[in-house]
């Protein structure tokens, strides 16, 4: 059974909490894994995907297949410094499985996007990010209510506790549009963003 605590005092409490949440699976939703967590080992930025794919729902590890592997490449960051910069974490936590056209991955419903939300708050209040970077569109909009890739890959936004936002697109190849010059230049523009505020955070 779901355990949900009216308050957390740490983020080890939260986790343990999230690692085995079947809030959705109790709601009637089709989950075809156990939440994804990444430990908590001092990262003081904060990666928000969509929703784990079926290599992470089984290793129980963010961002371990393809896209992840292209995540990287364009970070230019190795796995030791990818995962000691960026506590991981995604609208969903668990697998969705496939759709009914069996092609790629089952968007998460907005009734699943909800019961999660509990999760990225108490992680927002507990480790206050200062830097967090949604990937994909969904993300994109859940945090900064903003659509389409074009109008915000390459900017810089700030949230209400001050924190910097800055959105990429998703790096799975299911979507075509980083494929055009234009774009890849805004992703580009988008990871030197990322670097600057990075380095402010070592430096911090
Ligand atoms: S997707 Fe989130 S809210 Fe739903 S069961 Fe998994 S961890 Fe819980």
């Amino acid at each position: 059974m779901t355990r949900r605590r009216s308050s957390y005092r740490s983020i080890a409490s939260l986790q343990r909490d999230n690692r085995v949440c079947r809030a959705c699976f109790e709601a009637g939703f089709p989950l075809e894994s156990l939440p994804v967590v990444l430990g908590y080992s001092g990262q003081r930025a904060y990666m928000f995907g969509q929703a784990p794919g079926i290599v992470e729902g089984q290793e129980r590890r963010p961002w371990r297949g393809r896209a992840g592997k292209t995540l990287r490449r364009w970070l230019a960051m190795d796995e030791d410094t990818f995962y000691g910069t960026f506590y991981c974490a995604s609208v969903t936590r668990c697998y969705p499985g496939r759709p009914a056209s069996g092609r790629g991955d089952r968007t998460p419903t907005p009734r699943e996007q909800e019961l999660c939300s509990f999760w990225r708050e108490w992680e927002f209040r507990l480790l206050r990010p200062q830097l967090v970077v949604p990937v994909g569109g969904l993300a994109i909009r859940r945090l900064l209510g903003v659509t389409g890739l074009a109008a915000c890959i390459g900017r810089r936004y700030e949230l209400d506790d001050g924190a910097a936002a800055i959105p990429l697109p998703h790096p799975s190849g299911a979507s075509s549009w980083v494929n055009s010059p234009a774009n890849r230049s805004l992703v580009e523009r988008a990871v030197d963003l990322i670097r600057v505020e990075v380095a402010r955070l070592d430096g911090g």
